[in-house]
Formats: structure tokens, C-alpha cells, sequence
């Protein structure tokens, strides 16, 4: 097991047991030699290397969390190894685990029933199955606690889905969507599972971004798209229950910042290595060696915070301000960091051939999706005050 230089302050040696650093050490070594050698050819063509789910899942990149596919007991530590590793080489990849293990499987685990779980964890942890998770929609972001228009009306044994999402990442290739929508019903929120090939269901590629390019993200349309009550997650009553599955993944999304500015800053450490300004390397002047000494304070802080964040939920003591805060924080800590190694490898830090401009354009989707730095530091500050400023 080769310890990462920018692994300061050595986590991953002190945490991590034999078997998790040997599991790190493989998935490391595939991503460096499949993955980092076409990422900037696939962000600018902003086109998903689909060929990499088999080898994630042969890493068990889908499977460690789930009680139905774990390979060997791990820690929630190791996972957001695991998450940092992938974001580390590229946020794209990352972005497809999160949503793919993460949102779409960590639905199915916290509010599928126990029939429910043994039919789809298994096929989604072995990439057989492409999820997606369906939550926000055009008029309906930042309040999709209140805000859904999405509806959902039961007929007999089926319920049938009617509204518009957008962002939704996967979606325009996935095999199922996790769709969130209110019953007429009640006015509560649930969550349906929708084979993406159901008459009434349209999902079309948002064009254009500049953020994590590789990730297919859709708006979809749904038109009386039906479902059968078998496809209901069964554990899934009001928005507490989606919110339990963000609370989870908000911390993976902070460890996946810390993998950003990390392979933002390896960039403009092997950049300021080799690069010769005024008869020396520029690293050997003063100024460059402190964008990134500030760089690698930022990476050692936000990782002892996420390191944390993920030892209190293993230890069942996480709540959502604990993962909002390691989110908040991690990802305006990466922003800051990104815009530095951006700036130690000069006019050479705007194309995508010195690797460090992918990460500085990624940075941004991460700040902003599973709750913005607002949404997050807002619930830091209803814990703390007491008093809710977004209701
Ligand atoms: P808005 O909610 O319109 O917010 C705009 C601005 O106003 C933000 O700065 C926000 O912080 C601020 N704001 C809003 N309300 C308040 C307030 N009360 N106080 C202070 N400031 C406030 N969603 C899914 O469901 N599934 C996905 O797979 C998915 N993938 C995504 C991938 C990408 C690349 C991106 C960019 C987004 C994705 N999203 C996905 C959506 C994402 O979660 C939303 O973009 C995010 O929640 C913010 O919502 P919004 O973009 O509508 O911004």
C-alpha cells in the first residue's frame, strides 16, 4: 500500500485495516491506468465512458455499504476513502458512484422494503442495472422538502406519475429512475422506483455544462406514467425519508471535495515541479510554494472533518448538521483550493491537457448539488440557534 503524499497528516495508514487499504490499493491502481488516461478526452466530449461500471463493480465500488453485497466488513471510514479516490482522479466518476451507489441504492437500503432490497441491491451493485434519483425538478431545488410539483395518484393496485425533473444524473442512459413525488392523496412525499422504459417516461441531456461534463444529467418529463404499488418504496412516507437518504450521501459528497481539490493540487505540485520561470522551478519561488502549502492546509483540514463526520455515523451519532457542516465546508474549502493550483499552473491551468482544469470546473456541480453551501450552512444554523431560517 503506496500512502498518497497529500495524505498529510497520514489517515489512511493510521484507519484503515489491511483489508481496506489492499481493496484502496486496487481500485487506486485501475483508476490511474484505465480511468486517468481518458478522462479529459471524455469531459470535453462530455460524453459517460460507460465501460468503466463493470470494472467500479469488479472493485466493489457499489457494493462495500450494503449489508445484501459487502464484500468484507468496512468502515464508513474507508468508504469516503473510496469516494476521495474516485473524485481524486476524476469528480465525474465519483459523480456516477454517488448517484448510482449512493442515491439510488442508498434509497432502496433506507426505504425499500426487505423483499425490495434483495430484488435491486444485488443488480445495482453489480452494474447490471443503472439507477438514477430523481428529486429536484425546474421549478424546485433548494425547497424540494415543500416545493415538489410532481405527483403521484393511486389507481387500484398502481400509482401513476405525473411532472417534470431536472438535473438528474444518469438519467438519460439509467435502467431505473428513483422518482420522488407527492400522493394526492396525503400531500406526502414517496418514492418510486421506474424502469425507465415505462410508457409516459422522457428523459432528455441537458447540453452545455461546463461542470463535470462526462456526467449525463437530464430533465425528464413524466406523463401518466404508471406503476404498480410492488415499485412504491414501501419505507418511504414523508420527506424525512428522502432527507435520510441525503444525509448519507451529503457526507460522501464532502469526502468527494476533498478528492477534487486533492487531484487539483497533485497537478499543480507536478506543474510547479517541472515548470522553469526565471531560471528555476517555478515551485523554488516563495509565492508558489504558498499557494500550495494553503492548498494542502485546506485538503488536511476538510479530511480530518469528513474522517470524523464518517467515524460518528458508524458509531450512529451522525445527525444532518454534522454531514451538512463537513459539506459546507469541504466544498467551499475545495473551491478555494481548485482556483489556487489553478493559478500555480498559470495560462497552462485553463486547458484541459495539464489536468488541473477539469478538477477546477468540476468543483463547481459539487458545490452546488446535494444542497447548496446556503441550504447546508442553514441547517448548521438551526442546530446551533435553534431557530430554522428556511422555513
Ligand atoms: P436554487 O434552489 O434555485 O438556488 C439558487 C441559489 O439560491 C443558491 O445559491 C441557493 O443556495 C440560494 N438559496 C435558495 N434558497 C435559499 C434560502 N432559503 N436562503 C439562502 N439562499 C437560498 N438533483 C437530483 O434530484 N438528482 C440528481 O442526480 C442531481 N444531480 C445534479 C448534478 C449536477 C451537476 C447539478 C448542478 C445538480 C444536480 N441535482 C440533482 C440538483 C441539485 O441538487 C440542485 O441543483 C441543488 O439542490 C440546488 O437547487 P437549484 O439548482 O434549483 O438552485
Amino acid at each position: 500500500f503506496e500512502p498518497l503524499a497529500s495524505d498529510f497528516y497520514s489517515y489512511e495508514s493510521a484507519l484503515l485495516s489491511d483489508r481496506e487499504k489492499d481493496a484502496l490499493a486496487a481500485l487506486r491502481a485501475w483508476l490511474e491506468s484505465d480511468v486517468r488516461p481518458i478522462a479529459n478526452e471524455y469531459w470535453e466530449r462530455a460524453e459517460f465512458p460507460t465501460q468503466v461500471v463493470k470494472p467500479l463493480a469488479e472493485h466493489g465500488a457499489l457494493a462495500f455499504a450494503w449489508d445484501e453485497t459487502r464484500p468484507f466488513e468496512n468502515s464508513a471510514v474507508f468508504r469516503g476513502f473510496v469516494a476521495l479516490e474516485l473524485a481524486r482522479v476524476d469528480a465525474s466518476i465519483g459523480t456516477f458512484v454517488g448517484v448510482q451507489n449512493g442515491l439510488a441504492t442508498g434509497s432502496l437500503a433506507v426505504a425499500g422494503s426487505a423483499e425490495q432490497r434483495r430484488e435491486w441491491i444485488p443488480k445495482l451493485a453489480s452494474g447490471e442495472v443503472v439507477g438514477a434519483f430523481g428529486l429536484t425538478e425546474p421549478l424546485s431545488g433548494s425547497d424540494s422538502a415543500r416545493g415538489l410539483r410532481t405527483t403521484a395518484r393511486r389507481e387500484g393496485d398502481d400509482w401513476v406519475l405525473n411532472g417534470e425533473k431536472r438535473w438528474i444524473g444518469n438519467a438519460t442512459w439509467s435502467d431505473i429512475t428513483i422518482i420522488w413525488a407527492k400522493d394526492e392523496a396525503d400531500g406526502q412525499v414517496k418514492g418510486f422506483i421506474v424502469p425507465t422504459s415505462t410508457p409516459g417516461y422522457e428523459a432528455t441531456k441537458i447540453e452545455g455544462k461546463i461542470s463535470l461534463r462526462m456526467v449525463q444529467n437530464a430533465d425528464i418529463t413524466l406523463t401518466d406514467v404508471r406503476v404498480p404499488e410492488s415499485l412504491r418504496l414501501q419505507n418511504a412516507n414523508s420527506f424525512r425519508d428522502t432527507a435520510a437518504v441525503l444525509r448519507q450521501t451529503r457526507a460522501e459528497v464532502a469526502w468527494a471535495a476533498v478528492g477534487t481539490a486533492i487531484g487539483a493540487y497533485e497537478a499543480a505540485v507536478a506543474y510547479a515541479k517541472r515548470r522553469e520561470q526565471f531560471g528555476r522551478a517555478i515551485g523554488s519561488h516563495q509565492l508558489v510554494q504558498d499557494l500550495l502549502v494553503k492548498c494542502l492546509g485546506n485538503i488536511t483540514a476538510s479530511l480530518g472533518m469528513v474522517v470524523r463526520v464518517s467515524q460518528m455515523l458508524d458509531a450512529g451519532q451522525q445527525r444532518d448538521e454534522h454531514s451538512a457542516l463537513a459539506k459546507a465546508y469541504a466544498t467551499s474549502a475545495m473551491r478555494e483550493t481548485v482556483a489556487w493550483a489553478r493559478e500555480v499552473c498559470g495560462g497552462n491551468g485553463i486547458v484541459l491537457d495539464y489536468d488541473v482544469a477539469r478538477f477546477f470546473a468540476d468543483a463547481e456541480a459539487l458545490y452546488s448539488y446535494e444542497g447548496t453551501r446556503e441550504m447546508n450552512t442553514l441547517i448548521v444554523g438551526r442546530a446551533i440557534t435553534g431557530e430554522a431560517a428556511f422555513v
